[in-house]
């Protein structure tokens, strides 16, 4: 005897609902021996339902709200994009006690609190693996697999259109404009970058990965952040040079202050790589995390970290989940907030610091700049010199200091007679260089 069929509505047909509803079909049997009961998709939302969309029409519908609120649907996808739409959608759906799954990180960065307190009260599920580095299994872990360990560090590559840019960078030599632009040629990068560019899509990422890792709520507002647009090839040219690579990476870290307070740090920056860092080999559109467990030791995952087949089988696993939760009974793990740390800003983060500036080329000049770095307790680590007259260079790389002195520093700099200007300031993640 087959079971009752466990009703699914498709938000969005575009990259990804597409490929869900792809694969649900095309494997429909699959999903009902693994789930007890067959999926049955019982509408899609889009905006434009008159074109032919390679799915039957009379599913199609642009009232995503009615198609929610239908009495025969108990699971709800969500893969429109956008922020208030979905809000709304995703509440209605939980209300009604029906178990969302989303690959959302911006309204999840916003709104994970008030979504989550409404699958409480209706004892739904609310999932979104896709939500952070696509294909690649991260959410689960770090909810799931690591919710006996304390984790200390989650530091990854989770926007692929930035990697690329600055994969490519690194081995044509372009300039950064060029390169956006051969991105935008290839399908890498949207009209609008700005969301990758400017590193928005990271924080909104580092947001969800903080609040699951340390057990409190993080938006992306507590996010440091800054963009790759002002990488210059110059940069990529001197990290080769010191061993290194640049990349965008989103970084959250367990912190402990002077003061013995416990803290967490969720930061965004394209930084300094060295070679020999697991994250340095990561290119092109592919995501890489690398979690530091204190029992674990350190663990990589790495894979895909968006398109439309790969975003989906995230959804889809996240849908079986939820779908045999409906029909054995029982939920998932919810957020958990328990432990409320705060969010320390930038300026009392530890950072290591290169900073590349053109320089006066007379007597004294290397004792003034590192007279500037000393006077704020930041001490150097290595200090080259390139070239001679009006094109003389000083690389300096600093040991960690705070990130408020270090910043503070390159503000001095800047006014010395002897610096010409600042051509480039980047942060080092590792530790060697
Ligand atoms: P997309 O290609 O732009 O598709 C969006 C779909 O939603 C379209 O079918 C669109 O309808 C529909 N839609 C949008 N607003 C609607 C509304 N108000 N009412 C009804 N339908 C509406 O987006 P996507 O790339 O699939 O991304 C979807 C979500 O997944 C986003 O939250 C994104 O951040 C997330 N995600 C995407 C990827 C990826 O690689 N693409 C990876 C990870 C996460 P029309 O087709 O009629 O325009």
């Amino acid at each position: 005897m087959t079971s009752k069929p466990i009703g699914v509505a498709v938000l969005g047909l575009g990259n990804v609902g597409s490929e869900v509803v792809r694969i649900l079909t095309e494997n429909a049997e699959d999903f009902e021996a693994r789930i007890g009961a067959p999926l049955e998709i019982r509408g899609i939302a889009v905006r434009r339902v008159d074109c032919d969309r390679g799915v039957p029409a009379e599913l199609l519908t642009d009232d995503p709200a009615e198609l929610v609120g239908r009495d025969d649907v108990d699971i709800v996808v969500e893969v429109l994009g956008g922020i208030d739409i979905p809000r709304k959608l995703v509440l209605s759906a939980l209300e009604k006690g029906k178990s969302v799954i989303t690959a959302n990180k911006a309204l999840l960065a916003e709104y994970t609190g008030e979504l989550a307190d409404a699958a409480e009260k209706s004892r739904a599920d609310l999932y979104f693996e896709a939500a952070v580095a696509g294909a690649i299994p991260v959410v689960r872990p770090l909810m799931q697999s690591l919710a006996g360990d304390r984790v200390n560090k989650v530091a990854g590559i989770v926007n692929g259109t930035t990697n690329f840019i600055l994969s490519a960078m690194d081995e044509t030599g372009a300039d950064y404009a060029e390169t956006l632009a051969e991105a935008g040629r290839l399908g890498y990068a949207e009209a609008d970058p700005t969301a990758d560019v400017e590193g928005y899509d990271a924080a909104s990422k580092a947001a969800i990965l903080a609040s699951i890792a340390f057990h409190t709520r993080v938006t992306a507002g507590d996010v440091y952040r800054e963009g790759i647009s002002k990488i210059t090839s110059d940069d990529l040219e001197t990290a080769k040079s010191l061993d290194c690579t640049i990349k965008l990476l989103a970084i959250c870290e367990r912190i402990v202050t002077p003061k013995g307070k416990e803290r967490i740090s969720a930061r965004v920056y394209p930084a300094l790589v060295p070679l020999n860092h697991p994250l340095a080999s990561v290119n092109g559109a592919f995501n890489a995390v690398v979690v530091e467990a204190e029992a674990a030791g350190r663990l990589m995952f790495y894979g895909q970290g968006a398109g439309g087949a790969p975003t989906a089988s995230a959804v889809l696993g996240d849908l079986v989940m939820a779908a045999r939760n409906k029909f054995y009974g029982g939920r998932g793990p919810l957020e958990s907030k328990y432990a409320k740390l705060k969010v320390a800003p930038m300026g009392d983060i530890l950072t290591r610091y290169y900073v590349s500036m053109q320089v006066a080329d007379k007597p004294g000049v290397l004792a003034t700049v590192a007279a500037e770095f000393s006077k704020r307790d930041v001490s150097i680590s290595t200090v080259r010199q390139q070239g001679s007259g009006d094109g003389a260079r000083l690389v300096v790389v600093t040991h960690l200091a705070a990130d408020s002195a270090l910043s503070d520093t390159v503000a001095s700099l800047e006014q010395l007679d002897v610096v010409v200007h600042v051509a480039s300031v980047l942060r080092l993640e590792g530790t060697t260089v």
